[in-house]
């Protein structure tokens, strides 16, 4: 277990319009911490990045007042327990009408700390003046941290084409725009949620050429348990098996794709099939053509707020680190609460359960009366189970390391390529991202190693011929903003 101090930033007291509690994050566990604490009886601020509530689970397409624009109602088919959602935006809404809450969209929290008055949060609001960034702070005397997970991608050559992406992101066009990524696409990685991905495209009218696999329905054997403790998920995966049974999608257990081709755009995929140790059988390669990919091996937990404010994180069960809480959500930091994906992947039931437990254990330390609930404890309790479970039959097979080409691009954004790292660590004695990124500047660039961060960990540990753990890298500034954002003087004389 590790712990982290915060970043110094002293929050120097609260401002006079301070709330009783901020939630930053409006998927489903901030959306259900904020409409249990408003219903408790705290004034709340709901803060959240994008322009309406819902987060990866419940994405909606953005307010358009043009009606025949692609909305809400279209998008219904791509969902999954649009009651829960509808419920809790209900209340949300309510609340804010009765000004119990106030709802931030649109802001971009880059930063908070906490001291004795309470939590101060800087964000950016790129909502209410469209091309200006304008700097908002917000106080509250306690925060629930929700602010979910990010796809857990691996580098394969060509994975730097356009029209090749995350798993994620072509469920989040789907989502938002009703836009399938291709005419033809390809669905590959690990895990459950490949299936609502190709079902969803081969519901908008994508050719779905195959979703392939890497790990296998009888790697659950072992984990009946805590399936047959989930009879929701179950009957989750077998809608959508049915989906891809009706669209006819082939469904290739134990391959993956091996490597993106073209020149401007993705042409084709090759495909091959794995070996029970996890490597690639060369024999099996094939070719398909396609318009577009899309790569999922999991998700990694946001962290960079947690961590800004010390929170204390431990490994996972899936290779990345998570938020420690206990059982009434409450972090290693007094008055901040985590709930949702951040506490480890789990998908959105739990992170409603934890949310809720959040709520309510906020309204409890601030002196109002709000049990803890049983059937949360429960659920949260049985989806962890699952959620373990999932990690273990789930995991980022070494085949993808086969694959890799001395000029196959890791770090994408400062354009490191797969050699470049080899030679920091089995060269110049790095042994974890941090150690390439001091080398070759792998990580360093605007997505601040989300996305090869993983990957440089496990080649570094695989050069070293140490295991993988997840290293911790702290980022005082969650998200990226302008200099003049940075530099407003809004902000008041005591910063
Ligand atoms: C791209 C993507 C698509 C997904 N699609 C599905 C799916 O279709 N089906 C499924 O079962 N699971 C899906 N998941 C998994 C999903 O994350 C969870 O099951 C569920 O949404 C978790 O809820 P949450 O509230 O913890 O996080 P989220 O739903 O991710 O909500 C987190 C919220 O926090 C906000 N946020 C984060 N950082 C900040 C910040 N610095 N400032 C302000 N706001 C911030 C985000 O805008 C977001 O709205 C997806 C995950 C990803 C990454």
């Amino acid at each position: 277990m590790t712990s982290y101090d915060p970043t110094g930033y002293d929050p120097a007291g609260n401002d006079p319009a301070g709330y009783d509690l901020a939630v930053i994050g409006g998927g489903p566990a901030g959306m259900a911490a904020a409409a249990t604490a408003t219903r408790g009886g705290l004034r709340v601020a709901l803060i959240d990045a994008g322009p309406g509530l819902g987060g990866q689970f419940w994405r909606q397409p953005a307010p358009n007042e043009d009606a025949t624009a692609f909305g809400e109602a279209d998008a219904a088919g791509y969902h999954h327990d649009l009651a829960t959602f509808r419920r809790l935006r209900g209340e949300i809404f309510r609340a804010r009408a009765d000004a119990r809450l106030e709802l931030f969209s649109g802001h971009h929290v880059w930063t908070a700390a906490c001291g004795p008055g309470g939590v101060r949060i800087r964000a950016v609001d790129k909502l209410s003046e469209p091309g200006r960034d304008i700097e908002r702070i917000v106080s509250a005397d306690a925060v629930v941290l929700a602010p979910g997970a990010y796809d857990r991608q691996v580098p394969f050559p060509g994975w730097d084409l356009p029209g090749v992406m995350t798993a994620g992101g072509l469920q989040a066009l789907l989502k938002a725009g009703g836009v399938a990524a291709g005419p033809r696409v390809a669905v590959g990685g690990t895990g459950p949620f490949l299936l609502p991905v190709a079902a969803g495209l081969a519901m908008a009218g994508s050719h779905v050429v195959g979703v392939f696999e890497a790990s296998a329905t009888t790697a659950w054997t072992r984990h009946a348990g805590a399936a047959l403790a989930n009879p929701g998920n179950l009957a989750e995966g077998a809608g959508y098996a049915a989906a891809l049974a009706r669209y006819r999608v082939p469904y290739r257990q134990r391959s993956m794709i091996v490597a993106a081709h073209g020149t401007e755009h993705v042409e084709s995929v090759s495909v091959a099939g794995l070996r029970p140790d996890g490597h690639v059988d060369t024999a099996s390669v094939r070719t398909i053509d396609v318009d577009a990919v899309g790569v999922g091996w999991g998700f990694t937990p946001s962290l960079e707020l947690p961590m800004t404010l010390g929170c204390e994180v431990s490994d996972g069960d899936d290779g990345s680190l998570a938020v420690v809480v206990d059982a009434d959500q409450r972090s290693s930091v007094a008055g901040v609460y985590v709930a949702g994906e951040a506490c480890g992947i789990g998908g959105a039931a739990l992170a409603v359960a934890e949310g809720e437990t959040a709520g309510r254990t906020a309204c409890r330390d601030a002196g109002l009366e709000a049990d803890p609930s049983p059937a949360a404890a429960r659920t949260i309790r049985r989806r962890r189970r699952f959620a373990r479970a999932m990690a273990v039959a789930h995991p980022v097979p070494p085949a993808w390391q086969d694959v890799l080409e001395p000029s196959t691009i890791v770090c994408r954004c400062e354009e490191v390529d797969a050699e470049a790292v080899d030679d920091a660590c089995r060269n110049h004695g790095a042994t974890d991202a941090r150690g390439v990124k001091e080398l070759n500047r792998a990580g360093m660039g605007w997505c601040q190693g989300r996305t090869c961060g993983y990957a440089v960990d496990c080649l570094a540990a695989r050069a070293a011929g140490i295991p993988m753990t997840p290293q911790p890298a702290p980022r005082p500034v969650a998200a990226p903003l302008t200099l003049g954002a940075l530099a407003a003087d809004d902000a008041g004389p005591d910063h």
